[in-house]
């Protein structure tokens, strides 16, 4: 059972995206995340042959295979930003990531599906993300474009299950679209994942509306805020209000096996012991 989780971080990438999967593998992770470029910047330098090969050399010598790296683009980018101008500049800086994973050898691309700043419906805003990744799917080969559920914040879209099965509909190459479950997000935007019936329903109610075949990655968080708050706020696992058995009950699911399993908890310096402690939840 332990061998078929693919437990990590989102790692610093800082000096180059060849210093990713070295960070990973000291702290013990077994997947990983990174930024492909400067997640507060529009544009970054090209992916010089250097990051490159550095890249593919240190996955392969720490045993990284492509479905255990889910790469986060970069906060920035609003698929469904209703301003064209605006619009044209999120595509074109998304198009740029996939073409960087694309490079990397990497085969998925994990993003916040985008925000109606109220200005559209969530509907409206949820078709031109749908028409934003047949754009990008378009133009690249292999990667497979992964929408995060999200919290509710703001305008953000993407809170309800519904949201991403409304999505998916709308992209027209099925094998290149997947969905991410970030389990802070889940619970802020009211899906009871505490509970053990709470738990229950909530995938129940995953597997019948998108369905466990799209599911490509999990973000592992607790979270600062308290249930249904659609307030994103990070916390470490365990110290925050989900409390540990949430974890324990995912480690020991197999409909989460094989997949990048990815801490984004916010104090890096405990990564290590965090991976283990889910490691050690396994079978117990
Ligand atoms: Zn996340
Ligand atoms: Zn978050």
């Amino acid at each position: 059972m332990k061998d078929k989780k693919y437990i990590g971080a989102h790692v610093s990438a800082s000096g180059g995206v060849e210093n990713a999967p070295v960070n990973a593998h000291e702290i013990g992770a077994k997947a990983f995340a990174l930024f492909t470029k400067n997640q507060k910047q529009w544009f970054s330098k090209a992916l010089t042959e250097e990051n490159i090969n550095g890249f593919k050399e240190n996955c392969e010598k720490y045993g990284y295979t492509a479905e255990h790296i889910m790469p986060h683009d970069s906060y920035l980018i609003n698929l469904g930003n209703p301003v064209p101008e605006n619009l044209k500049k999120s595509r074109s800086a998304f198009l740029d990531e996939m073409k960087r994973c694309e490079q990397l050898g990497i085969n998925l691309l994990n993003f916040h599906p985008g925000a109606h700043l109220k200005q559209i419906t969530e509907d409206e805003c949820l078709d031109k993300i749908a028409e934003s990744i047949n754009m990008a799917l378009d133009k690249t080969k292999g990667v497979v474009a992964v929408i995060e559920n999200t919290a509710g914040q703001g305008s953000n879209v993407g809170y309800k299950f519904e949201h991403l099965a409304h999505i998916i509909d709308k992209v027209e190459d099925k094998s290149r679209i997947g969905v991410c479950l970030d389990t802070c997000h889940t619970y802020s935007a009211g899906y009871d994942i505490k509970t053990e019936d709470g738990y229950k329903k909530t995938f129940q109610d995953f597997e019948k509306i998108v369905g466990f075949n799209y599911l490509k990655g999990i973000h592992l968080n607790d979270t600062k805020k308290e249930f249904a708050s659609r307030v994103d706020r990070h916390d470490s696992i365990g110290k925050g209000l989900l409390g540990e058995e949430v974890f324990k009950r995912l480690m020991n699911d197999s409909r989460f096996d094989h997949m990048p399993i990815i801490l984004e908890t916010p104090d890096d310096s405990l990564w290590e012991e965090e991976i283990k402690s889910l490691y050690g939840m396994i079978g117990v």
